[in-house]
């Protein structure tokens, strides 16, 4: 036992040491890339507006983009924060995170459906955390549909605990992926980091809630979201 204790010991160790080398790397790449950005930026404005440059230029920035998206998971993933709960309307987080959705996806035949529900006009949570958790649910969900369809997102009130159920009309989940989507960098996307839903499990997890997913391949995927109504009753909980 002692020996299989020290195992664990330093396989956590060693876990940490990994958060922090790669939350050292993530903050090392930031710096020069946000110069690279810059200089882009520049060489962007001095190119006249027929250029074909441009479009490269373009390109280069969305990949600038990408690497930043990248890193931020990255340093989130390494160093976690914890929550700043506020009494805050959940209803009104749900918005913030559609609305960001919706951007994504003007000019396209994706609907993207908010259903409130009045009872949550006082959840205590992080805000900002759970609309993350939301968005990235939405962006999943969005790129599911593959260009067509609806992403649904309907909160309903239980005792004691919110639910969001962020419902998608998209490919769905084979069976054999759904034991490892929660894990960190477990991805079926060229340009993803994996990391989106470890983080979203993360965060409602230190809410003292819970998330769950079901999926029916070719017809689509539910993840529901619950968080306590209050912050007490979620130590209560997991006491019991
Ligand atoms: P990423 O989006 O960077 O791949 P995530 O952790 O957010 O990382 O998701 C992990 C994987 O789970 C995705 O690559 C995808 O295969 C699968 N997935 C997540 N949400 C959905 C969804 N709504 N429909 C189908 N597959 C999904």
């Amino acid at each position: 036992i002692q020996l299989l204790y020290r195992t664990q010991m330093s396989r956590a160790e060693h876990l940490a040491t990994l958060g922090e080398l790669a939350a050292g790397l993530a903050h090392e790449i930031r710096n020069p890339l946000a110069g690279i950005a810059g200089v882009i930026d520049i060489i962007g404005r001095d190119l006249p507006e027929t250029s074909p440059g441009r479009q490269v230029l373009q390109e280069v920035q969305d990949e600038v983009l990408h690497i930043k998206n990248i890193l931020s998971d990255l340093l989130e993933y390494a160093r976690p924060k914890l929550p700043e709960f506020h009494e805050a309307d959940l209803n009104a987080t749900a918005e913030r995170a559609v609305a960001l959705a919706r951007q994504q996806v003007t000019s396209r035949p994706i609907e993207i459906a908010l259903i409130k529900d009045s009872n949550l006009q006082s959840v205590e949570h992080d805000p900002a955390q759970i609309q993350q958790v939301l968005l990235n649910l939405l962006l999943n969900g969005i790129q599911a549909l593959d260009g067509k369809g609806q992403v649904r997102v309907e909160l309903r009130s239980e005792i004691g605990f919110a639910q969001v159920k962020v419902k998608d009309t998209g490919r769905g989940i084979a069976p054999e992926a759904l034991p490892n989507l929660f894990r960190p960098f477990f991805t079926t996307k060229g340009q993803g980091t994996g990391l989106g839903l470890s983080l979203a499990r993360r965060i409602v997890e230190s809410h003292g809630g819970r998330i769950e997913v079901s999926s029916t391949p070719g017809q689509g995927t539910a993840f529901v979201v619950w968080i306590p109504l209050r912050k007490a009753s979620a130590s209560a909980r997991s006491s019991v």
